[in-house]
């Protein structure tokens, strides 16, 4: 078996899930700040793939995004391991403070079969982030998010299939990686400020800071 791209050793992966809407890009962009992560979003580099001329997938994510269903893994996985790749080479010199890449790899992995060939391919992640919260408040938040987001999948039609996506194929995932304790959950349904307090004790206490 090939080995994966980078290890342990050289970087820290931690994946951040949650539901859309959970405040995990939002709560992702504050830990950055705290402690030096590089920021990863599937979801993102999904879109600008989505865009980029020449891209021989365009069409298919597009389709995918707007009815709420997960793009393939070779796709999504491809993505994040040049992203990786690519910071890595930036911070060369320069480095991080404790000489390993820091990363939150964020709204993802989605699906059982893209943390398998993640782990395998890319590296093994540390733990998972779990932003928690209700459809309830998920839902206000996307609609609030929609006024502005100009993303195609923020209207109810598109959230309704989100959520249920969410459910039957990434809390399996969560599942998967609370039986190996690698999960620090985290109440997302206050506000901002209160989450971050939270994530960023989370983070401290995993880091033995
Ligand atoms: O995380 P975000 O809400 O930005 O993701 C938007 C969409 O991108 C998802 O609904 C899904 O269609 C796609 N996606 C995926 N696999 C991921 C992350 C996002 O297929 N790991
Ligand atoms: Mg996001």
């Amino acid at each position: 078996m090939t080995q994966p791209a980078f290890n342990s050793s050289q970087v820290t992966v931690f994946f951040v899930l949650g539901g859309p809407g959970a405040g995990k890009g939002t709560q992702c962009a504050r830990l950055v700040q705290d402690f030096d992560f590089v920021h990863l979003s599937a979801g993102d580099l999904l879109r600008a793939e989505q865009v980029r001329e020449g891209s021989q997938y365009g069409e298919m994510i597009r389709t995918c995004i707007r009815e709420g269903t997960i793009v393939p893994s070779e796709v999504t996985v491809g993505l994040l391991k040049n992203a990786m790749a690519a910071a890595i080479a930036e911070k060369a010199g320069a480095g991080w403070a404790d000489g390993k890449g820091r990363f939150l790899v964020d709204g993802f992995p989605r699906k059982m079969d893209q943390a398998e060939m993640f782990e395998e391919q890319v590296c093994p992640a540390s733990m998972v982030l779990f932003f928690d919260t209700t459809e309830e408040v998920m839902l206000a938040r996307l609609l609030e998010r929609g006024k502005t987001s100009g993303r195609e999948d923020d209207n109810v039609e598109s959230i309704k299939k989100r959520f249920r996506t969410y459910k039957e194929q990434t809390m399996p995932v969560i599942e998967h990686y609370e039986k190996a304790n690698k999960v620090a959950q985290i109440d997302s349904s206050q506000s901002i400020e209160e989450v971050h307090k939270h994530a960023s004790a989370v983070v401290n206490k995993i880091f033995g800071l």
